[in-house]
């Protein structure tokens, strides 16, 4: 268990990075932020920082003896790094969370064996393998890579009249997963974390809505039954046990089909915060990120009650140029990333509306 006064190592210097050190202040923990070179907003509110390639087994070595234990902002780090770095010190969440989360391919069976549902897919290696995919499992489908994909990145819509060669190149030829299309009504996700001890607690069911594969707005509570809200909760709590999971989580899920037929299906699991859940700063009793970091210091997990009724969004590219007037509006919860640069497509900030 740690201590005030501890140091806990973030892996990744983004603005997950950032609003997990921003949580760690108030409960007396200090960060110590390794990326490499590029712009790290996280770097700006830690008390340590090591810019370095996460193959710079010195500078691992040297992080992991200025911790207590080591977490990550984001699913792809390097197995070789998390091994390294485990072998020194505490991982947490655990390196089997990362190897499950890093290739869809191994996700997908591994959310099955849960007794969950997952769209149905076939693993593609080779263009082949992806005329046989499309004939099992028909049009339209999404051709995925297993490995790096985000954000609607490493995908190929497969539709009636798309040419497979052309998709297979347009992924790359690199190992995929060809997945049924899903009509679905809308995507939620849970935000839940689970302590050492193994309590877990799960945020209310958050209803997401995407703008060019990047997610624009989050709204609670979610238009969803009460049976899926109790479904989608036990999920979590069902991936988190069998991953010995420490930390947050979360499980994106689909909404198909309606009243008596209506089910969940789940999309992904992303082993860390999530900008699903950013609407829990200022619109919950605790935050996803503080209850991060209490659940990888050993401590208890705080409340997860959502304090009224929410709406998020996503201040993508140009939009934050509007932050004159967004600070301007009484009780908005703005919060700005701190990134030098705006492009296209770049999260460079939320805001979130908490209305009684
Ligand atoms: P992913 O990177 O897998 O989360 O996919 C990004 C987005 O693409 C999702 O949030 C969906 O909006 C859409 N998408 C992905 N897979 C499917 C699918 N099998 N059926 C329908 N839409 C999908």
């Amino acid at each position: 268990m740690l201590k005030p006064g501890d140091t806990i190592g973030i892996l990744g210097g983004g603005q997950l990075a950032r609003m997990m050190a921003l949580a760690a202040a108030p409960l007396g923990l200090k960060c110590h932020i390794f990326a490499p070179a590029g712009d790290n907003p996280a770097f700006d509110v830690a008390a340590q920082r090591t810019e370095a390639p996460y193959e710079d087994e010195a500078a691992l070595a040297a992080f992991a003896a200025s911790v207590a234990v080591v977490t990550y902002e984001f699913e792809n780090v390097p197995a070789r790094t998390a091994e390294i770095l485990s072998a020194l010190v505490p991982v947490l969440p655990n390196p089997q969370a990362l190897e499950t989360t890093q290739d869809r391919l191994i996700e997908k069976r591994f959310i099955r064996a849960q007794g969950l549902i997952v769209p149905d897919f076939e693993p593609v290696d080779t263009l082949e393998g992806l005329y046989h995919a499309v004939e099992r499992i028909g049009r339209p489908s999404v051709l995925k890579t297993r490995r790096f994909g985000y954000d609607g990145k490493g995908q190929a819509m497969i539709r009636p009249d798309t040419d497979l060669a052309e998709a297979w190149d347009q992924i790359g030829r690199t190992p995929a997963i060809l997945e049924a299309f899903v009509p679905f009504e809308r995507e939620v996700s849970v935000v839940a974390a689970r302590s050492l001890t193994g309590d877990v607690v799960a945020y209310d069911v958050a209803e997401n809505r995407h703008a060019h594969h990047i997610l624009a707005e989050t709204i609670l509570p979610a238009n969803i039954t009460p049976r899926l809200e109790v479904e989608a909760k036990d999920a979590a709590r069902r991936i988190g046990a069998a991953l010995s999971y420490v930390g947050v989580f979360a499980v994106e899920f689909f909404v198909a089909g309606s009243g008596e037929g209506e089910q969940l299906l789940v999309n992904e699991i992303a082993p860390r915060v999530h900008n699903s859940g950013h609407w829990t700063l200022g619109g919950a009793e605790t935050s996803q990120f503080e209850q991060h970091i209490r659940a990888i210091a050993g401590w208890p997990l705080g409340s997860p009650r959502r304090l009224g009724r929410i709406d998020m969004r996503n201040l993508i590219g140009s939009d934050a140029d509007q932050w004159a007037s967004l600070v301007a509006e009484p009780g908005l919860h703005v919060h700005l990333y701190g990134k030098s640069e705006s492009r296209p497509g770049r999260k460079m900030g939320h805001i979130t509306r908490v209305t009684i």
